[in-house]
């Protein structure tokens, strides 16, 4: 799309991974980039996509010719757990309602979002993108995994039939500035900063951390995701979606994940873990070969600066982070 006058809608603009696209928007403006583009950043204020006559009326307002399309219902395993029903009606409602939309008002091109959640379960390692489709997804988040796996389903029929080039991305866990650090919702990196923070105010002297701390995840900073899918969205032309996770050597269990944290905050407690807890699928370990062979030099930023950069993020910003 480079050189041509675009105007490009991004649902979910006030998320985590929005408002990171944003920033290096922003960025990149500075110095010149992206001349041509018009970027609008839309929540849930400016429109419902659950309903369909207030998506149609978002998209009769921007006009759109490119959609970056975020918007959904989103969270950690515990929330996931207890609410699988809405997490499927209120994701297929969104999705099927944006796709519809951007090919009435003639978009061009869609690039939506999965997560390397939603793959089955029982699957062989390391997970690719031919995969989504093979099996049932773990148990604790079939709602929002069935719900992710159709907009792959819509992409295909889209092209088929109408010639659309709607795409998707396939992220692995995100985190950084702007997440939504809440006690009933969130991922688990904003819920051990959040929760690590009160129990330093509080001068807790020990700290615990769901489940066994043993499962293997890969965890993606979002301004990282946020340059990929940029570059996504200018440069790559298929319909089959595409792994945006660090390299499977970068995957790390949640016991780690919460030293990190440890580390950043600055915490001198021991940490426990309550294995009453559930610890969810162990692992979804994600190969980014492809990612790798079409943008060769892409370089992901440290995992323990990620997290510092996040944590003095949340510390800065305690009184307006989402929670
Ligand atoms: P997030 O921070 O929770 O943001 C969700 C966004 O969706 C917000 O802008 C929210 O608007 C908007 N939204 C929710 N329901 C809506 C509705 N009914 N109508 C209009 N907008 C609505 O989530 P995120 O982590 O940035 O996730 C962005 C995308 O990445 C999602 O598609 C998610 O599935 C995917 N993803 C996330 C992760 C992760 O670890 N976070 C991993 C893989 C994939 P308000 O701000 O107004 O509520
Ligand atoms: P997932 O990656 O989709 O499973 O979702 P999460 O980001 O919620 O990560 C869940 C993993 O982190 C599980 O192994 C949990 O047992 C573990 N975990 C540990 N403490 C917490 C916490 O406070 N909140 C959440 N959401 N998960 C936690």
């Amino acid at each position: 799309m480079s050189g041509e006058n675009s105007t490009i809608l991004v649902t979910g603009g006030s998320g985590l991974v929005g408002q990171a696209i944003k920033t290096v928007i922003d960025e990149e403006k500075k110095s010149g980039l992206g001349a041509g583009e018009t970027w609008i950043f839309c929540g849930s204020k400016d429109g419902d996509l659950r309903d369909r006559a207030q998506t149609e009326a978002l998209f009769d307002k921007h006009k759109p010719t490119h959609v970056v399309h975020l918007a959904a219902m989103v969270g950690g395993l515990f929330h996931n757990m207890a609410h699988n029903l809405d997490f499927f009606r209120e994701n297929m409602a969104i999705n099927d309602n944006v796709l519809n939309a951007s090919h009435k008002h003639n978009v061009s091109k869609v690039v939506s979002c999965l997560s390397t959640c939603i793959f089955p379960d029982k699957v062989t390692y390391p997970i690719d993108e031919t995969m989504i489709h093979n099996g049932p997804p773990h148990s604790s988040n079939y709602g929002y995994s069935y719900a992710k796996r159709m907009i792959d389903v819509l992409n295909r029929g889209y092209s088929e039939q109408h010639g659309r080039s709607y795409t998707s991305v396939v992220p692995c866990n995100v985190f950084g500035p702007h997440d939504n650090f809440s006690l009933q919702s969130s991922h688990v990196i904003p819920a051990l900063i959040r929760r690590m923070d009160d129990a330093i105010v509080s001068g807790d002297k020990t700290f615990t951390v769901w489940g066994s701390g043993k499962p293997l995840r890969q965890f993606i900073y979002s301004l990282d995701l946020a340059r990929l899918f940029v570059w996504v969205l200018r440069y790559y032309d298929s319909v089959d979606p595409i792994i945006l996770s660090v390299d499977e050597k970068d995957e790390v269990t949640i016991s780690e994940v919460a030293e990190a944290i440890k580390k950043a905050h600055g915490f001198h407690g021991e940490i426990v873990f309550d294995t009453s807890k559930a610890d969810g699928q162990y692992k979804k370990t994600a190969s980014n070969s492809k990612l790798r062979a079409l943008h060769k030099d892409f370089e992901f930023t440290p995992f323990d600066e990620a997290m510092r950069a996040t944590v003095a993020w949340y510390k800065e910003n305690r009184a307006v982070a989402r929670k």
